[in-house]
Formats: structure tokens, sequence, C-alpha cells
């Protein structure tokens, strides 16, 4: 039975009597998913055609993936570059980068650009939408989730849309966001990026905020103590810093 039509029925039931029972979205049909979006993203948005730009990209996403735990580090990650003014950048299940040249404007070095893939990366690896979308499905209401189906879908059409997209729109938890700082800035440190760089990354971020609110603030909320938050992890970031670079990691994507 497809995820969307339990949705609408749970979103019913819900409603009186919780919806114990529902099959929650699989990490394999979350990465299909990823995998479609990814797809209709790189058809519908421009693409960068900048070949210093795209090699500056994947050099600082490949430093980064070959740091990760397995299976992540031997996965063929893909890495596509829009071409768009807006401050984001995400990765998807499955293996999906993507980021829109609007982020240098934030990220202005390729160490700040290490933190913002390491963040991205960590959500990943972290399986957080996974666990956003179950969250919901099981805790926080099959409600808001069966309506947002239904009300995109449409309730009687019958149009496909699955849990599982709209789990990967799903704004990340607070928490989620704590942990993706701190694997993230472990990452970039192992790669061999400076991680002291990921604090003046968030600054630049609160910068641009106020000219215009970056895209990837909507989905990645900022806790007040973000930064002092990262600023207590770098002692062990500096340490596996100093580990990367003793081991001749020291990447020159820029
Ligand atoms: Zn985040």
């Amino acid at each position: 039975m497809r995820m969307n039509k339990l949705l609408k029925i749970c979103g019913v039931v819900a409603a009186l009597a919780g919806c114990a029972g529902l099959p929650l979205v699989s990490e394999t049909e979350l990465e299909s998913e990823s995998e479609a979006q990814f797809r209709q993203m790189r058809n519908t948005t421009p693409i960068s055609t900048d070949a210093k730009t795209r090699s500056y990209i994947n050099c600082v996403a490949q430093a980064i993936v070959d740091e990760l735990e397995e299976p992540y580090a031997s996965r063929l990650w893909e890495v596509e570059v829009f071409d768009n003014e807006a401050i984001n950048a995400f990765a998807m299940p499955g293996g999906k980068i993507g980021i829109f040249t609007g982020i240098f404007k934030a990220a202005e070095n390729q160490d700040q650009l290490g933190a913002v893939i390491g963040h991205e990366v960590a959500h990943v690896t972290q399986r957080h939408s996974l666990e956003r979308v179950n969250r919901e499905l099981t805790q926080q209401g099959v409600i808001s989730i069966g309506t947002a189906a239904a009300g995109i879908g449409g309730a009687a059409a019958g149009a496909v849309q699955t849990a599982a997209q709209i789990g990967l729109s799903l704004p990340y938890g607070r928490g989620q966001e704590s942990e993706a700082d701190i694997v993230g800035i472990y990452y970039m440190a192992d790669a061999g990026f400076d991680p002291r760089a990921s604090v003046q990354l968030w600054k630049n971020m609160e910068r641009e905020q106020d000219l215009a609110p970056p895209q990837w603030l909507s989905t990645h909320p900022s806790s007040d103590n973000r930064i002092q938050d990262l600023i207590e992890a770098l002692p062990e970031a500096l340490s596996r810093y100093n580990a990367a670079k003793a081991a001749g990691k020291d990447p020159r994507c820029d």
C-alpha cells in the first residue's frame, strides 16, 4: 500500500485515536526519493558550467567524503553545482550533494566551504531525514504529515506524494543541527580543513541574514549558542586537524 494513502487514512484516524502500526519510512525508500528529487532538481535548476567552480567544489566535497565512516566513504557521491544566487547547500540520503553558487557569499574560502559540506554530509551520516520523518509519523502527529500530503497531492486525486518526499523537505531539528555541527567539524578537520573556519562561516551566515535570509537557515535552524558549541568542540577538532596535517592531508582546492 502506498505511503500517501496510509497517511491520508491515518490523518483521519489519528485525529480520533492515534495511528499505531503505521509503517515507517525505510532508508531505501528515502534514498530512492532523494534520487528522484535530485534528478528533478538537475532538470529544473540551471547548472553551473564554470569548470573552475565545479572542480573547486568537487575537490572540497571529495576530501570530506574520503573521511566518512563506512558505508558512506565508499559510496559514489554525486555533487552538483547549481547556478543560483540563493545561499544554499544540501546533502541527501543516498549520497547527493548540491551546492548553490550563492553559498560563496557566506563561504569565502575552502575551509569555510569544507565547514558547509561537512555539516551537510553529517546530516546524512547521522540519518537525520529518516529520523525526522519517522518521528513525525510516530509521535508528533501523523496529522501534520497527513494533512500536508493531502494538501500537496489532493485528497481525492490519489496523486503520489509520499511521506519520504515530505520527509526530505522538513527542516532539521535543533538537536540534529547541534549534532551535524559537531560531527561536521570533525569531518572537515579530518580532511585537513581548518575547523576554526566553521565559526567564521556562521558569523558570515548571520551577516548575510541581515541582508536577505539565506535559504540554508530555513532548513537548518540556528540555535543561539551554535557558535559557542562550535568553539567548545574546537580543541578536539584542532587536534584532529593537526593529526590530519601530520598525515599529509593538505587539500589545495582553491
Ligand atoms: Zn543543518
